[in-house]
């Protein structure tokens, strides 16, 4: 298939962990794969070994917590390509870890919401336009279980106890809330909106000590940028299943 009749995406935070792996898979089932890097020798170095894999992708500086740097990649997508089809919103980080919900500075709750929330919202707005160009515009948010209050309410599920990065916490369930707004928003278009849970994942952002290896804990992203044309909009789930918000 010729590069102009292939689906174009781009992940956020591509360059390593969930999504690398996400580009990597996008890449293997013919997407052709923009790796957004805030550090651009890195989106480099994950799109050499995608083409040492045999597959197609290039490299696009993005700062998700940098303005001129969200609005630069979005001018720069629209020159090389006309269009975005899939936009996998995947940067994210942690935040500082307490003992108690309550210490977490404020400086941490903003610093956890510049990215994880408000970047994620901006990167949305500046690529609608080129998405609306798609035939079938994707944006798959990854949130987390932990951004799930019904499962922080519920003595005795896998989170109630993890209330220790509060900040991320509510940040995802934000990123929650926010999906339900832009899915009313395009119902009518041809775009969808999904938000999803990867799993509990061995990448840098727990040192390793997840439960999935990184190829599954991308696989939700992945089955959720291909969704079809009567897939759901406006859904949280885990490999298919429905999670609870
Ligand atoms: P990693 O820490 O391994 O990777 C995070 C990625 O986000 C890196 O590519 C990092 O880039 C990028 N990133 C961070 N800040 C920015 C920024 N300002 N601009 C652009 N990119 C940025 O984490 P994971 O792969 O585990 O996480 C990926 C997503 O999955 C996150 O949204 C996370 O919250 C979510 N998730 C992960 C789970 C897990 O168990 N691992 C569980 C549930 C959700 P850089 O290399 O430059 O730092």
């Amino acid at each position: 298939m010729s590069k102009d009749n292939r689906k174009i995406a781009l992940v956020t935070g591509g360059n390593r962990g969930i999504g690398y792996q996400t580009a990597l898979q996008l890449a293997q089932q013919g997407v052709h794969v923009i790796v957004g890097a805030r550090r651009i020798e890195q989106g480099n170095e994950a799109v050499q070994q995608i083409k040492q894999a045999g597959f197609d992708a290039e490299a696009l500086q993005l700062d998700v917590g940098d303005s001129a740097s969200i609005q630069a990649a979005a001018a720069e997508i629209g020159k090389r390509h006309g269009r975005l089809d899939i936009l996998v919103n995947n940067a994210g980080i942690l935040g500082d870890q307490v003992e108690k919900p309550s210490q977490q500075t404020l400086p941490s709750w903003r610093q956890v919401f510049d990215i994880n929330l408000f970047g994620l919202v901006e990167v949305t707005n500046a690529l609608l336009p080129l998405l609306h160009k798609s035939g079938a515009g994707r944006i798959v948010n990854v949130s987390s279980l932990l951004g799930s209050i019904a499962q922080h309410l519920e003595p005795g599920s896998s989170i109630y106890d993890m209330k220790f990065v509060p900040a991320y916490n509510v940040s995802k369930t934000a990123v929650n809330a926010w999906t339900a707004q832009l899915a009313y928003e395009l119902k009518g278009s041809k775009i969808k909106v999904n938000t999803i849970h990867p799993g509990y994942v061995k990448t840098e952002m727990n040192q390793g000590g997840g439960e999935m290896e990184v190829p599954d804990g991308a696989r939700t992203s992945v089955q959720m940028a291909l969704i079809g044309d009567d897939g759901a909009s406006g859904s949280f789930t885990h490999l298919g299943e429905t999670i609870p918000w």
